[in-house]
């Protein structure tokens, strides 16, 4: 199964894509975190993103698109993948119409979450995540069991420096101007099931189920 997880950012894609992908035994490829690793490593791509990451724009499509095309390549993506962060451009878009067209395959779903920006803005100023395995966590509704410490790896979590109110509300505005309009085009196709992104964590499961549902059959144990 083919799918995109659609919503600004901190609505909730990251612990979604998670729970689809142990659902249905499929990658998560998401853009933020393969960006992220790029930086850290300082790569050449990572050298080109960063200050565009930091400031809360876009960094240019040709960067993205290129790491997106080298990751599907992959075996593990051969049974289906979710997108998580991709595509947030309608260059992005046509990219990944040309590379699932090339391969003969098509998307099987777009999952749309939705959630009020202010929301967002508390949601992701309360967000710590973990520099070494990439788990997140919120400060007042998903804490760590120790102040500051991933529950995973023990490494010491920290916010992300795009995660300050100001940059929040330029990425809220990015995903308004360049990523929502996309959405139209995969409701041309009929592809669009919209979540709520303000539910209680623990309520999650159950809401991915219900819209997976006719998916799930020979995946659920
Ligand atoms: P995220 O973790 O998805 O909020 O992404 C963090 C930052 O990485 C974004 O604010 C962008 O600067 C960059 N980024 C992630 N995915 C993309 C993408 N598909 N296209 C362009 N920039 C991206």
């Amino acid at each position: 199964m083919r799918l995109l997880i659609f919503g600004p950012p901190g609505s909730g894609k990251g612990t979604r894509a998670r729970l689809i992908s142990r659902l249905l035994k499929i990658p998560v490829i998401t853009t933020g975190d393969m960006l992220r690793g790029e930086v850290s490593r300082e790569t050449e791509v990572g050298l080109r993103a960063k200050a565009y990451m930091e400031r809360g724009e876009l960094v240019p499509d040709e960067l993205v698109i290129e790491l997106v095309e080298e990751r599907l390549r992959r075996e593990d993506c051969s049974e289906g993948f979710i997108l998580d962060g991709f595509p947030r451009t309608l260059r992005q878009a046509d990219a990944l119409d040309r590379i699932l067209g090339e391969r003969g395959v098509t998307l099987d779903l777009v999952l749309n979450i939705v959630v009020d920006p202010e929301v967002v803005v508390e949601r992701l100023s309360l967000r710590r995540w973990c520099p070494r395995c990439g788990a997140i966590y919120n400060l007042k509704y998903d804490p760590p069991r120790v102040d500051e410490i991933c529950d995973e790896c023990g490494a010491q979590l920290i916010q992300r420096s795009d995660d300050r109110e100001e940059v929040v509300r330029r990425r809220l505005r990015v995903y308004e101007e360049q990523t929502r309009p996309i959405l139209e085009r995969y409701m041309e196709r009929s592809l669009v099931r919209e979540m709520r992104g303000d539910i209680p964590i623990e309520e999650i499961p159950r809401e991915v189920e219900e819209v997976l549902g006719p998916y799930l059959g020979n995946h659920l144990d």
